[in-house]
């Protein structure tokens, strides 16, 4: 025990919580101080934890100064406007060993702040949406890190809609990535933007895969897309370089030769080595 004689400051459900608990291990808990003009915690917590064992509880009070010299020999307690100002002449000294503060939680957003997720200053955790995900799409928070419970089955059930959001976010970034053939860079090709291409999207329109070559090829050359098996398109230049950008545009009647690829690869090479 690190003490006999508690003073609480703070109503709040783990301050209350305490009181009790002391009192259970054989301390005396002279009474709780609450700076607002209600009690923070659960109502429940006040009646089993204060009033059963006949601990005051004295709200718009607070600490002006804690005395003692080795330890704590006694706090001056005084009273606050709404505004929190002391209230002169309200000062009391309470003789007591030991003062406890319990002064309130904040969410634990080390994680949070990790994953680069925009945070409430208000709660000090994570912005979330109805389905409890946070502004960085495919991160979902639920209970104390959002905001503090005052009751655990709220939390069960942020935790219950949180997990499933995720999971079906997860199954729809399944699907959505099995719709999706990568584009490969081929003979003499450096790289192709994009890099992936939704099979459905070419439904809607024309698509430019924009380019560069490897090295200058100084005569006529043949740019080719095509599958693992089946040829996509093929159209010529009269000579390519590295610092001249290729596009080459997928038109919406080649979806179905898109389709049936496994991935595109582009070639670009002399026609004199077809
Ligand atoms: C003193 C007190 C008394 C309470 N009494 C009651 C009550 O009587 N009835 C009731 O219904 N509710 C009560 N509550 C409220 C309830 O407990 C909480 O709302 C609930 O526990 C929150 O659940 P949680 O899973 O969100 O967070 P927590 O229960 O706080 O669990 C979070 C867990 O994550 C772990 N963690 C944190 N960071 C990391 C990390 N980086 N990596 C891995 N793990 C990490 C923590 O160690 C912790 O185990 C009480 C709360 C307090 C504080």
């Amino acid at each position: 025990m690190p003490g006999n004689n508690f003073v609480i400051l703070g109503s709040g459900d783990i301050g209350m919580i305490m009181a009790r608990r002391l009192t259970f291990e054989g301390a005396h808990v002279e009474r709780v101080l609450e700076i607002q003009s209600y009690l923070s915690g659960l109502s429940r917590n006040y009646v089993q934890c204060l009033d059963d064992w006949g601990i005051p509880l004295q709200l718009q009070y607070t600490v002006k100064k804690i005395i003692g010299k080795n330890r704590v020999e006694a706090i001056e307690a005084v009273a606050v406007d709404d505004k929190w100002n002391f209230i002169p002449g309200s000062e009391e000294i309470i003789p007591c060993d030991t003062l406890l503060l319990s002064v309130g939680l904040i969410p634990e957003n080390e994680l949070s702040k990790k994953a680069g997720v925009l945070l409430d200053p208000v709660t000090g955790g994570p912005y979330v949406d109805e389905h409890f995900q946070t502004s960085v799409p495919g991160i979902f928070a639920a209970g104390n890190v959002v905001h503090v419970y005052d009751l655990v089955d709220y939390v069960s059930m942020a935790g219950s809609e949180a997990g499933r959001s995720a999971a079906e976010f997860a199954l729809a970034e399944k699907e959505r990535s099995a719709r999706y053939i990568p584009l490969v860079p081929g003979k003499n090709v450096r790289y192709i933007v994009p890099h992936k291409l939704d099979k459905q999207a070419l439904e809607k329109g024309d698509i430019s895969l924009q380019m560069r070559v490897t090295k200058p090829i100084e005569e006529d050359v043949w740019l080719e897309v095509h599958g693992e098996e089946n040829s996509i398109v093929r159209r010529s230049e009269r000579y390519v370089r590295p610092g001249e950008m290729v596009t080459i545009v997928l038109k919406p009647k080649m979806a179905a030769e898109v389709e049936k690829a496994g991935r595109l690869t582009v070639d670009i090479y002399p026609k004199s080595e077809a």
